[in-house]
């Protein structure tokens, strides 16, 4: 039976793990393509932003391409229409024009290095002949490069323009950036990671990833910020964090649920063995006092007995053996009213000494001829107790029965009832065998004995404490005992004075 258990909650604890493994695994899956997807948006949303940026800024070039075309034409005022050119295009701050032959048409030349010297490495021949313009790096700088062609007799001019970052900033990357919703961040970085534009400040915030821009802005990047603890990727994490945290809270009422199953199983197990014991321990309790009735009945009969004192003494045998197997009788009819819920209690206030005077005379046959030393102290004028005499009769006589039972060579037995504050304390003590610690919790169980049914080769069913306990409870008391093994137990009655505690009437 035992073993059966084990394996099937070793089962399940076992298919729980696997489970808690499987649901880990999947949860980490989930998560990285939740990042993955994530991050792609990022970089979507990155990616449009570069495009963007970098559309607009061919937009402008070819707009201020074509307006240089026409500048150009009237060659007689360059230099005038060229400053105007200037002035109605703020994106560039520098612009210069060249002939075929190198000779640099505007601005008027100066001294120094020409930018074409700079330039004519990265600009070949055929450009002439093709058309087209290129972006070229001008140092750090990027400068537009791009023919001019004339038509005859006016000759093509190479126009070199530089872009002004400033006015970049301000028309091209704040239109484009600043207007972005939400929470992200993006701002262009140059080569450097210095801060090219930057929308909001970047404090609170987390890196996420980084573009770079097309050879039209080829030493920026774009990079894309998130606030920190706030990012979709944050919030997949804490997803993640409360499935699992709700997972494991799953499977630690599964496992707390599997040991309470597992421990109610044993409960009821054990319980089962119990009644079992029970019933052959009342059997035979029933028939040890049975043998020695019928025994010295018929010893009596057959008239074998010689004197009067062995006859006197036999009659006491069966008296005594009657009296106990009424009492046992009574225990196990009361044990099964209270199973049923049918025991009734009719308290009435009342001294607890009569109920003790009465039990021990019952009890003074069986004490004398067993050699016990009895003390019993009755403290004077003790309140009233609501009382049910006869039941608190029948708890009394199970302790002193037990006192009787659980003790070897130590015979003393001492009953007192003494005040204790607002109630009464009836204790019943004895030098026996003792309880070990761990025991004296559950000897008020139905049916348990210590060392189980064969508790210390004495007899016994069981239940009589159950019932001391049940009886003492039905007067709003309450029952305890101190025990050591080996030296005696002292067991401990103490009931409510009269008026002092709710009466339990009923049970
Ligand atoms: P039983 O019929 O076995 O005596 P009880 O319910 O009266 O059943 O007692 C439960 C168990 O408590 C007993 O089996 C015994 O092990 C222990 N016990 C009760 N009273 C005493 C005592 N005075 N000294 C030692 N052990 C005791």
């Amino acid at each position: 039976m035992r073993r059966r258990e084990l394996l099937l909650f070793g089962s399940v604890l076992l298919a729980s793990a696997i489970l808690a493994a499987l649901a880990a695994l999947s949860l980490r899956q989930w998560e990285a393509s939740a990042q993955r997807h994530i991050r792609d948006q990022a970089r979507d949303m990155a990616t449009m932003a570069v495009e963007k940026i970098e559309m607009a800024v061919l937009k402008a070039e070819e707009e201020a391409l074509a307006r240089l075309q026409t500048a150009q034409r009237d060659r007689a005022t360059l230099p005038q229409r060229m400053d105007a050119w200037k002035t109605e295009t703020p994106m560039f701050e520098e612009v210069y024009l060249f002939d075929r032959g190198g000779v640099q048409r505007y601005p008027p030349s100066t001294a120094g290095p020409s930018p074409l010297d700079a330039l004519r490495a990265e600009i070949p021949p055929p450009i002439w002949g093709r058309g087209g313009r290129r972006h070229v790096a001008l140092g750090d700088r990027v400068a537009l490069v791009a023919v001019l062609p004339g038509e005859p007799p006016l000759d093509s001019l190479l126009a070199v323009l530089v872009r002004s970052e400033p006015a970049l900033r301000r028309d091209v990357l704040e239109k484009t950036l600043a207007g972005l919703e939400g929470q992200s961040v993006l701002a262009v970085l140059d080569r450097d990671n210095r801060a090219v534009y930057v929308p909001r400040p970047l404090d609170r915030t987390e890196h996420v990833l980084t573009v770079d821009f097309g050879e039209t802005l080829p030493s920026w990047r774009l990079a894309l910020y998130e606030p920190a603890g706030l990012s979709p990727r944050d919030a997949v994490r804490r997803q993640a964090w409360l499935f699992a945290a709700a997972f494991g809270l799953l499977l630690a009422v599964i496992t707390l649920g599997l040991g309470a199953t597992y421990r109610l199983v044993r409960r009821e197990s054990e319980m089962i063995r119990l009644k079992s014991d029970f019933v052959a321990n009342v059997s035979h309790d029933l028939k040890t006092p049975l043998a020695l009735i019928r025994m010295f009945g018929e010893t009596l009969e057959m008239n074998r007995v010689p004197d009067e004192a062995t006859r006197r003494e036999y009659y006491g045998v069966i008296t005594r053996e009657s009296e106990r197997l009424s009492r046992l009788i009574d225990n196990v009819l009361d044990f099964s009213r209270i199973e049923e819920g049918r025991r009734r209690y009719v308290l009435a206030a009342g001294s607890i000494e009569p109920v003790i005077f009465e039990v021990m005379e019952a009890f003074r046959h069986p004490l004398t001829q067993l050699g016990f030393k009895v003390s019993v102290e009755v403290e004077p004028d003790l309140p009233e107790v609501d009382l049910d005499a006869e039941a608190m009769q029948q708890a009394v006589a199970n302790l002193v029965d037990n006192a009787i039972k659980y003790s070897d060579a130590r015979r003393h037995l001492t009953v007192t009832a003494r005040r204790a504050d607002d109630a009464v304390a009836v204790a019943v003590a004895d030098e026996g065998i003792g309880i070990p610690p761990r025991e004296q919790e559950r000897i008020f169980d139905k049916f348990y004995r210590v060392g189980h049914s064969d508790t210390q080769g004495r007899r016994g069913s069981g239940v009589g404490l159950a019932l001391v306990k049940h009886i003492v409870d039905a007067h709003g008391g309450r029952v305890g005992v101190e025990s050591r093994v080996g030296e005696g137990s002292r067991f401990t009655i103490i009931l409510p004075a009269a008026g002092s505690a709710p009466s339990v009437g009923a049970r």
